[in-house]
């Protein structure tokens, strides 16, 4: 070879051409392809194959790398090691979406925003798969893809579909607090930048000693919450459909590192037991009087990725990725996602994805009881014993990332008991479902307008719906929350469609 940088095939052979390099001609400049050409025939191929699955939710998105910096001493909530000292710093993978619209849709529509971020501790990974919402519409996992459907395009039309949207919302009116926030100005966020995030659900923070805390979690923006009116958000999702994409790259690109505050709320299980809410109800909020934040870290990005395939479209989240410390609680929709997440993955990436490079953990890896499968990238533990209990010696394989003899961690340390009977999920809509939206109505009315907007906001979706019965469900079912916000929707939506 004279040059000595040239382009190769896939499998290295130094011959590449910017043109087809083999044909049949003829004498009228013709040509048949040949199955020879073996870069015509790859690169055919590999176009035809390159698009992996859309994810069902959360497809449209943007992702950058950081750091977790814990802050204070958590050592009297939790054993995890990545909170252990003031000041430790964990390498983050961070990944914000929408949720129901497609990988090309506009990222300034109304809508929650979906919070992917890894944790590559030094005791595994931890992933925070958080919503930019602090509570959700449903608290029974069987409505998950029901509600999403919903949100997403009729089966016939192929369009987005107020009908549908509240038909689902009237019919599961558990989901009232989370339509308040999600019509609210915080429901077009003002880029990725400016939303806070939270756990949403309750997790647990556990000790060595078998003592454990619930938690929720709650990531807040230091550049400030800012949010578009729907006006601005709509003329933005015309001329730049890619807005949040665009703002949180070029901030990243010119070194301002977006960063949050991270805080807890933090309750006892002796306070659990009476307390006036269901804190396995991811309905419901814990009052910021009744359970104070605490704050244990900040997270900051300051490194776009190399590649979006590589790095953000191939990454996996999943809240069943937790560290010693750190552990799920019994709220049904989380333990419904701790099977959904990994199981979507599989499917989406193969079932080897951990071993991507994004999503591989950067702690020591021995697993040698997930074998083969498709993909399989690394040296598959060679010949060490792929069945428990076994007295035989691991080879180098373990020797190279642990030394000597790998041992069983009970990881168990926390001891919720459990006795209770097999029976079907009961979610029946109270009068107490109503009570945290009521509060949010009033918190939104501190903000001058702000009730105005929501109205509005409101009005110009449920004027979609063409049933004038099921128009007015919806304002019966507001006018729950607030007799006089009923009336407003009620007035706006009917104002609207008589025009
Ligand atoms: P507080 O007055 O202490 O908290 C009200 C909180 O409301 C604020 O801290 C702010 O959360 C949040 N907020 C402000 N505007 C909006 C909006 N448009 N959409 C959603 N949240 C908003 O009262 P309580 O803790 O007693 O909560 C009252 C209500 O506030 C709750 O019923 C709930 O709807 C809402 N809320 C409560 C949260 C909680 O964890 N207690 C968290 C978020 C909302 P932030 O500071 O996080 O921005």
């Amino acid at each position: 070879m004279s040059a000595d940088k040239y382009y190769t095939l896939a499998e290295g052979c130094p011959f590449a051409s910017s043109s087809t390099a083999v044909l049949m001609r003829n004498r009228q400049g013709g040509g048949l392809g040949l199955l020879q050409d073996t870069q015509l025939i790859e690169t055919l191929a590999h176009f035809s194959r390159e698009r992996i699955p859309e994810r069902v939710v959360h497809a449209k998105a943007i992702g950058a790398y950081g750091e977790f910096e814990a802050i204070g001493d958590c050592s009297d909530i939790t054993s995890a090691s990545f909170l252990k000292k003031d000041g430790k710093k964990t390498p983050v993978l961070l990944r914000v979406s929408t949720v129901g619209p497609e990988s090309g849709s506009a990222d300034t529509s109304r809508d929650v925003h979906g919070w992917g971020m890894k944790m590559y501790t030094d005791e595994g990974n931890l992933d925070w798969v958080f919503n930019n919402t602090p509570v959700f519409f449903i608290r029974d996992p069987i409505k998950f893809p029901s509600m999403n459907r919903s949100h997403k395009r009729h089966p016939k039309s192929h369009l987005p579909d107020a009908n549908m949207f509240w038909d689902f919302h009237v019919g599961n009116p558990e989901g009232i607090h989370q339509l308040l926030v999600l019509f609210s100005d915080r429901g077009t966020p003002q880029s990725v930048r400016f939303l806070n995030s939270y756990s949403g659900h309750t997790y647990k923070f556990t000790k060595e000693d078998g003592s454990f805390k619930y938690i929720k979690i709650h990531m807040k923006t230091c550049q400030g919450v800012k949010n578009f009116t729907q006006e601005e958000a709509t003329k933005i999702a015309g001329e730049d459909p890619d807005y949040m994409i665009r703002d949180m790259f070029e901030a990243i690109e010119r070194e301002e590192y977006p960063s949050w505050n991270v805080f807890v709320q933090v309750m006892d299980p002796s306070e659990a037991e009476n307390y006036k809410w269901n804190i396995f109800d991811m309905t419901k909020v814990w009052p910021h009087t009744d359970f104070p934040l605490r704050k244990i870290g900040k997270m900051t990005l300051n490194r776009n990725p190399g590649n979006y395939f590589a790095d953000i479209e191939q990454a996996a989240f999943s809240p069943s990725n937790m560290v010693p410390g750190f552990s799920a609680s019994a709220d049904p929709v989380l333990q419904a996602r701790l099977f959904a997440y990994p199981d979507a993955a599989r499917y989406r990436l193969g079932v080897n994805y951990q071993q991507i490079p994004t999503n591989a953990a950067k702690a020591p890896v021995y697993c040698p009881f997930q074998r083969d499968g498709k993909m399989r990238m690394d040296g598959n533990y060679g010949g060490d014993p792929n069945y428990v209990n076994s007295s035989l010696q691991p080879t180098k394989f373990y020797q190279e990332i642990k030394g000597g003899s790998p041992q069983s961690l009970s990881l168990h340390t926390e001891h919720e008991q459990w006795v209770g009977e097999v029976t079907t999920f009961t979610s029946h809509i109270t009068d107490d479902d109503f009570v945290q939206p009521a509060a949010l109505w009033e918190v939104i009315g501190r903000e001058p307008g702000h009730q105005d907007r929501v109205i509005a906001n409101l009005a110009g979706s449920i004027s979609g719906v063409k049933s004038s019965k099921l128009r007015h469900e919806v304002y019966t079912l507001f006018s729950h929350v607030n007799q006089d916000l009923g009336t407003k929707v009620m007035k706006a939506t009917e104002a609207a469609i008589k025009h």
